[in-house]
């Protein structure tokens, strides 16, 4: 079981900014910007590639739960959204997560 599922399943504590049925919100415990929150479906999906057709639905409610997360927060000035994939990703928890990133003018390229 990833650290994530024991967040869902509350056996370990997160500062969570959003729930509902299908996702939650939480605040990044490593923060990279002053506002670090990271979404993830309840559903114990591992990455994006292991993603299937019946996870449409799904996927289209998280993205358009980012911006209401953002909103939630107060983010004005926009925000940045990183998912890491497999190992030159930089995927270090294997249960899909959107890192949401605000709070600071971000740099591009990424490192
Ligand atoms: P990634 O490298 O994309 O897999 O991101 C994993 C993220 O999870 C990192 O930014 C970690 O700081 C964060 N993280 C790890 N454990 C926890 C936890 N218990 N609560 C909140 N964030 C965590």
């Amino acid at each position: 079981m990833t650290i994530f599922a024991k967040i869902i399943n509350g056996e370990i504590p997160a500062d969570i900014v959003y729930e509902d049925e299908h996702c939650l919100a939480f605040r990044d415990v490593n923060p990279q910007a002053p506002t670090h929150v990271l979404l993830i479906p309840r559903k114990p999906v591992e990455s994006l590639d292991h993603l299937t057709a019946d996870d449409s639905v799904l996927m289209g409610h998280m993205m358009l739960t980012v911006p209401e997360v953002a909103r939630k927060l107060g983010i004005s000035d926009g925000y940045r959204t990183i998912i890491n994939t497999g190992k030159h990703g930089g995927q270090t928890v294997f249960h899909l997560h959107i890192h949401i990133l605000a709070g600071r003018n971000l740099t591009w390229p990424p490192g």
